[in-house]
């Protein structure tokens, strides 16, 4: 089967998912991982799963941001990045891929990301889990007080990420905005998109730092200027 087959058919098993959670998820806890995932990779997938067992999350939504408000350099297609996320977790029952943000046409803001969700899991508990890096950053985020009445926050560190650093700035964020939000050292990899997107402009082998899947989309559609 081709990876666009393969993508095809990944994409209506994983809106079986969703559907079917959307009906049931009253009074549970959710995870959120938002983020632009260019391209995801295993850490990502292991700070997930991390994460979920850790605080007893019922499921791990992942995603993957549209047209982020916060990056100048080019980025990939949203719809290569949320295919490459969709080929990533789709044997994982605990994973679910939500399009909600590569749907938009205009810019996505976590704001209206966490407003539609609260409308969809009405009783739900959200935690939002993204990068310590960037919790730190979370000030410059749009309406940055509602955010924190929204949802939990997870700031995930890894090897690289001074814990240090960022639970003082939590610190201060919970003071100011008595917002909750927790670090979490993962052990996982320390490997980062930045990382990837690099090897593969110097044509050096990203096996196993991506699911297997990845990596065949990565080349087939040529991204990363990998090929060339
Ligand atoms: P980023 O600034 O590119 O990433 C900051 C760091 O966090 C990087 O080291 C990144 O590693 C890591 N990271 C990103 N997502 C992660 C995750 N789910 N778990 C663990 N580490 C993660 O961050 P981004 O990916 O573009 O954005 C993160 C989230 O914040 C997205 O959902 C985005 O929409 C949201 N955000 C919202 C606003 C706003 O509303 N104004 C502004 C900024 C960000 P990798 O490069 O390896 O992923």
């Amino acid at each position: 089967m081709t990876i666009n087959n393969l993508v095809n058919e990944y994409f209506i098993v994983n809106q079986e998912k969703l559907k079917k959670f959307e009906n049931e998820s009253n009074n549970i806890k959710i995870g959120i991982m938002g983020g632009t995932f260019d391209p995801i990779h295993c850490a990502h997938l292991a700070i997930a799963e991390f994460i979920r067992d850790n605080y007893k999350l019922d499921k791990i939504l992942f995603i993957p941001s549209g047209n982020p408000p916060h990056k100048d350099r080019n980025i990939t297609d949203k719809y290569d990045r949320y295919n490459m996320v969709l080929l990533s977790t789709i044997n994982n029952d605990d994973f679910i891929v939500s399009d909600i943000e590569v749907k938009r046409e205009d810019k996505t803001y976590t704001i209206d990301t966490l407003k539609n969700l609260k409308q969809i899991y009405k009783d739900a508990e959200i935690y939002f889990i993204t990068g310590a890096d960037a919790i730190c950053d979370i000030e410059t985020w749009k309406d940055v007080e509602d955010n924190f009445k929204l949802a939990n926050f997870i700031a995930a560190t890894r090897p690289g990420i001074s814990l240090l650093i960022a639970n003082e700035k939590i610190k201060e964020l919970k003071d100011k905005y008595n917002a909750n939000i927790e670090s979490v050292y993962v052990p996982s990899l320390d490997i980062s998109s930045t990382y990837i997107r690099n090897q593969l402009k110097r044509n050096k082998t990203i096996r196993y730092l991506v699911p297997e899947l990845v990596e065949e989309y990565i080349h087939s559609k040529k991204l990363y200027n990998s090929g060339e």
